[in-house]
């Protein structure tokens, strides 16, 4: 039986008299399923527990880093005895090496990798960085990829900005905008005619290459290919954008689930275990353009922090390749569940999934891009994220996020999930 939230209104209620909106990130608010948000207690491997006391099956996995569940034992332990030694030097470490180790053997494009505190400073910087190198100022992004909130980034941005239906943001400058040019996820031709018109300007294509925000949407046979050959015969760079795929959709990430090598990585999530992290990296040749080599200035008080490190580096040495067999199995067996759920209860629906990034979208229509994803009925998933809720299952509080399956995930947390997912179907308002 569901406990109710009276704890977490009135925490709710609190801190909205000290931070915007009672959150630190948008999202959090629960607002596109027009509930309050819950407030979390505690997380223990695919569990939360609200202030309420009630326990969730957890599917947001603190939007992607979780892939081991909540406090693992191991990067618990890799925390705590970092912390002993200190929190911060402001001075290289053993560990930045170390990690910065692991992800070039892992990240087939990355020669050498920067270290930075978010996914949205690792876009900022590498965006910084193509325009340095390439001596252009105009990026090509996708419409509703999210590529965090930096100015040149948040026009069309998906994700909690689709979520919320604002516009792009106000205070963003008008003469950075312009240098931001966006079309359809997933198609070629409108990218071909952009470079027809201004290829010599264009700095960088960036994108997602696995769309994670505006549900979950893959790259269509030959996009990543054909974004790889315009970019080359213009002067381009091509950026992968890995901060929610790369270390989650594979041992080798998404550019080695799909075998194409971009100019240059953006990373997050995942490699901080649920630190605050981010990193950027790529050719040697272009990476030697950051300061102290090269004159592209970029830095952090906190980058490269021992914690995060700590925290990523134990995470990503509990990643096998075998754990990635692991998660896709999971997958599958999650969206196998919802599909046949869905088909049972005659609910149009549309389920992509790339590993254990799984996405239930209410359209009978297959979605390969935004306008697509716009399509699905988000009251329709607001009603069905509240039945979820009850059932002791948290999804992400939005139709334009994807689920994140973790390593904690049991066979016995999927089969009580698509339980609670066939009951919650069947209540649904037809
Ligand atoms: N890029 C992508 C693909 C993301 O999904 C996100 C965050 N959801 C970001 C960048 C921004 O990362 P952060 O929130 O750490 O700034």
């Amino acid at each position: 039986m569901h406990k109710g939230y009276d704890r977490s209104i009135a925490n709710y209620r609190q801190a909205q008299q000290v931070i915007p909106g009672g959150v630190n990130s948008p999202v959090r608010a629960f607002r596109s399923v027009k509930m309050n948000p819950v407030f979390v207690e505690r997380g223990f491997g695919s569990k939360v527990v609200d202030v309420d006391g009630n326990e969730y099956i957890d599917y947001i996995g603190s939007w992607g880093p979780l892939i081991l569940g909540h406090a693992h034992p191991k990067v618990v332990e890799a925390i705590k005895t970092t912390a002993e030694k200190g929190t911060s030097f402001g001075a290289p470490t053993e560990l930045e090496t170390l990690m910065a180790e692991t992800v070039v053997e892992r990240m087939p494009s990355v020669e050498i990798v920067r270290m930075v505190n978010s996914g949205t400073e690792a876009t900022m910087s590498a965006l910084r960085l193509a325009r340095a190198y390439t001596g252009r100022n105009k990026i090509l992004k996708f419409e509703g990829s999210y590529h965090g909130h930096s100015d040149s980034l948040l026009i069309k941005a998906g994700s909690g900005v689709a979520t919320l239906g604002l516009p792009d943001s106000p205070g963003v400058p008008e003469n950075i905008a312009q240098h931001t040019l966006t079309v359809p996820y997933n198609d070629l031709d409108s990218v071909k005619l952009v470079f027809e018109k201004v290829g010599e300007e264009i700095a960088a294509v960036i994108l997602e290459p696995v769309a994670g925000n505006m549900g979950v949407v893959p790259p269509q046979p030959g996009f990543l290919e054909g974004l790889r050959e315009l970019t080359e015969q213009h002067g381009a760079l091509l950026i992968f954008d890995e901060v929610m795929t790369g270390f989650r959709v594979g041992y080798h990430s998404a550019q080695g689930r799909y075998g194409i090598t971009p100019d240059l990585t953006t990373m997050g999530k995942v490699i901080g275990g649920g630190l605050p992290v981010g990193a950027y990296g790529g050719k040697k040749e272009i990476m030697e353009q950051v300061a102290p080599v090269g004159p592209v200035y970029q830095a952090g008080t906190l980058s490269g922090n021992p914690l995060a490190m700590a925290a990523g580096y134990a995470t990503l040495s509990e990643m096998t390749p075998a754990a990635y067999e692991e998660l896709e199995r999971k997958g599958r067996i999650l969206e196998e569940g919802l599909r046949r759920n869905a088909e049972e209860a005659g609910i149009p629906h549309h389920i992509n999934r790339v590993g254990s990034m799984v996405c239930l979208f209410f359209t009978g229509e297959a979605v390969t891009s935004y306008t697509q994803a716009k399509q699905a009925d988000t009251e329709r998933f607001a009603e069905y994220f509240r039945l979820m809720m009850e059932e002791g299952i948290l999804i992400p509080p939005s139709q334009f996020e994807g689920m994140f399956i973790s390593m904690a995930h049991q066979d016995e947390d999927l089969n009580r999930t698509l339980e609670a997912n066939r009951r919650a179907l069947a209540r649904l308002k037809k």
